[in-house]
């Protein structure tokens, strides 16, 4: 039986899945091995590769039947898979600057690895849910955290760009000044941007933005008695359970949404839009909610395009695995091996 891995390097842990070449996933929810980043590469590649054992005794396959691997990690990497010469967060080790982690893992496992950043893999992931690995369509998704990320997929092909930013939806400039309820609002990202779409919706913008414009309209809230990172992290409980102040929080990420989804739709006419990630690991009812909310965010829509299909993307904790699996899959294809 042929079967390709996808394999999410985090911060902290590696996450695996398997996939048949019938698409069927072997893996049901996370299977999980610490990562040991901080390491470097030697030590790191070698929990992969110990990691990737465990998952195939998990799914009761021997290793000899995966043939192709889909790794993705956190950027900044070149579209190839070779990391910053800068450094980055999750790669802190002096050995990584500039070190090619598609190459290396291809190298230690004697096996064909696919590369994608993590938004790009999750991005792929919500496409596949929808269409399978063989499609032809275009999707457009944004995955909601700390951050903002997420992916364009053009006739079924992941758009990576030329120096592997090519997804960056977060630090795309929305005009966030046609929302109505947040005049005088001076949203900043960590980019330096003022007024990009992570600036407007993420966690970090709940806690660095919105709290802080918020809170003194509602001088009794209780938010404004904790701390402020953890009162950030409650405001979409809050919300979903319809407290008046959250609500209007989301309202406004919402409406920043549309009118990023209104570039989007002028720009690729997308066969769907989807969204995920944190901000909607809420109920079915606040789920509906929001979509309809990003519709009345959207400036109005050419008729032949006003009917695009939003989609909220399952599966958040394994998605990075699953569409760094599904893109391995194509790999797999497209070289005979499955
Ligand atoms: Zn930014």
């Amino acid at each position: 039986m042929e079967v390709v891995a996808g394999i999410d390097l985090g911060g902290t842990a590696i996450n695996y899945t398997l996939i048949t070449r019938e698409e069927k996933f072997l893996i049901e929810g996370l299977c999980e091995h610490p990562a040991l980043s901080k390491q470097g590469p030697e030590v790191c590649l070698q929990q992969i590769e110990d990691g990737l054992k465990i998952a195939a005794d998990l799914a009761k396959i021997p290793l000899t039947d995966i043939v192709a691997i889909g790794l993705d990690t956190p950027g900044p990497a070149s579209a190839a898979g070779q990391l910053s010469a800068k450094g980055s967060t999750n790669f802190v080790h002096a050995d990584w600057a500039g070190f090619d982690i598609r190459e290396g893992l291809a190298r230690k496992l004697g096996k064909p690895v696919s590369y994608l950043n993590d938004g790009n893999a999750g991005a792929l992931w919500g496409h596949f849910t929808i269409f399978g690995a063989n499609s032809k369509e275009t999707s457009v998704s944004i995955v909601i955290g700390t951050g903002l990320g997420g992916g364009v997929i053009i006739d079924g092909n992941v758009v990576k760009g030329r120096k592997g930013f090519g997804g960056e939806l977060g630090h795309v400039l929305i005009p966030y000044q046609s929302i109505p309820g947040i005049e005088g609002m001076k949203p900043n990202c960590n980019c330096g941007r003022l007024g990009d779409l992570e600036s407007v919706c993420s966690l970090t913008a709940i806690e660095k933005t919105f709290l802080p414009y918020f809170l003194p309209k509602y001088p009794d809230h209780e938010l404004g008695k904790v701390d402020r990172s953890k009162a950030a992290k409650m405001v979409r409980g809050m919300a979903d359970r319809g407290d008046a102040m959250c609500r209007e929080i989301f309202r406004v990420q919402a409406h920043g949404i549309g009118l990023f989804l209104d570039e989007m739709v002028n720009t690729f006419d997308p066969d769907v839009l989807i969204i995920g990630g944190g901000a909607l690991e809420a109920s079915e009812a606040f789920q509906k909610w929001f979509i309809d909310q990003v519709r009345v965010g959207m400036p109005t829509q050419r008729e032949e395009q006003a009917d695009i299909p939003i989609y909220v993307m399952p599966n958040g904790d394994t998605a990075g695995a699953r569409g760094a699996a599904i893109e391995a899959l194509k790999l797999a294809r497209s070289s005979g091996l499955a």
